[in-house]
């Protein structure tokens, strides 16, 4: 986050259409990818109130007028759907604010690309899972989300990152580093690739599938990991989805399978301590149920089919990249530690197994609740 002081926010906030005087905008929030702000204002009737305001990094991010395009559509669909059910449009998903010239974002003289929405007050995002119930009510968040965009036209989205779940492609790559193997660290890890290997028929099944028109295109939110639900203080239900910059076409499976795989591991992503590390089949159970308890009258007996196997591909898919980055000398993923990659590479192999393993048992669970 860069020194506050150097930000002129009330340049910023005057570009903006907010609501009443503005008091101060504060760091919020844990995320890693954009600066989020807490500003607030007050109204003319001395009350106040806040938005969130957001730069957006340009640093991964290249196209941000394409993603705010994207955001843009998939808010005002999500609203118009709400409003047609009589929900409360205003805390069950994110509301932009337009700038005075009624646009979604303002560019700054210096070049950063700002954003705001309304603030969903009495509820917070978790950095952590806590409990089982925090499983059952993200997967039914991100189920609702998936629901309400049923009848999107996905395909009017930018990808704005291309080919990100692209397993078949993932492998590709992690074969042409083996064969470069630029670093001599193949020999090393000659275990990993072969259990790499052994799978690189499975890579192919989603994207082929939905190539050839067996699955349907969908929205996808693709960063389904826990601490972008926001979570009700009172009831403790998973009222909406935030952080939708990576919006995009694809597969519904990518989106659970990729929460199964970041949800359901109780140690950490580099735990070196393998013997901590599992899918743990509560919690998938868990997720599974809030999952279909909001997505089973949309999607189709082939997703639903193979929603164990988004959960195996797209941990696989992780443990390729890593594992790719290690070969290439770890220079897509920040390490903190000599074969940082490695170990993270290590944990998601290992969750794979654990699927293998508990292969029929996702099966049962997914047809208990479908
Ligand atoms: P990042 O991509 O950096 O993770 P997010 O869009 O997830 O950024 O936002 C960071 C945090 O800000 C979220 O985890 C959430 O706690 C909070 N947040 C984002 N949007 C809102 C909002 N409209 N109302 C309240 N809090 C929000
Ligand atoms: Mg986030
Ligand atoms: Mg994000």
């Amino acid at each position: 986050m860069p020194d506050k002081a150097e930000i002129d926010f009330k340049g910023i906030v005057a570009g903006f259409r907010f609501d009443g005087e503005f008091i101060d905008a504060i760091p919020y929030g844990f995320g890693h990818i954009n600066d989020t702000y807490a500003a607030s204002f007050r109204k003319n009737d001395g009350t106040q109130h806040r938005y969130i305001l957001q730069r957006i990094n340009t640093n991964i991010f290249k196209n941000p007028e394409q993603l705010m395009s994207n955001i843009e559509k998939v808010t005002n669909h999500l609203k118009q759907k709400l409003i047609s059910r009589g929900s409360d449009y205003r805390r069950q998903t994110l509301n932009l604010v337009y700038t005075v010239t009624g646009k979604s974002f303002l560019r700054t003289g210096d070049n950063k690309y700002w954003r705001a929405y309304e603030f969903i007050e009495g509820a917070r995002t978790y950095q952590i899972v806590e409990n089982e119930e925090h499983l059952y009510n993200a997967g039914n968040a991100f189920g609702r989300f998936q629901n309400l965009l049923e009848d999107f036209k996905a395909d009017s989205l930018y990808e704005v990152i291309p080919d990100f779940h692209n397993t078949r492609k993932r492998f590709q790559a992690f074969s042409e580093a083996v064969k470069a193997d630029a670093f001599g660290r193949a020999v090393k890890v000659k275990t990993e690739i072969e259990f790499a290997n052994k799978r690189a028929e499975e890579t192919g099944k989603i994207v082929e599938l939905l190539q050839n028109g067996k699955l349907p295109v969908r929205v996808t939110h693709n960063d389904t990991k826990f601490n972008n639900v926001m979570i009700d203080d009172e009831t403790g239900e998973g009222i909406c989805v935030v952080d939708l910059d990576t919006v995009m076409p694809g597969s519904a499976l990518y989106d659970f399978g990729d929460a199964i795989r970041s949800g359901t591991n109780p140690a950490d992503e580099d735990e070196r301590d393998l013997s901590k590390v599992c899918m743990d089949l509560r919690l998938f159970e868990k997720y599974t149920n809030g999952y279909l308890d909001a997505t089973r009258e949309v999607l189709t007996d082939t997703e639903v089919e193979l929603l164990p196997l988004s959960a195996k591909l797209m941990t696989l898919e992780c443990g390729i990249r890593f594992l790719t980055d290690y070969l290439s000398g770890d220079v897509y993923f920040k390490i903190h530690r000599e074969e940082h990659n490695l170990d993270r590479c290590r944990t998601q192999f290992k969750m794979v197994e654990d699927m293998e393993n508990k292969w029929d048992k996702m099966h049962s669970i997914v047809n208990l609740y479908r």
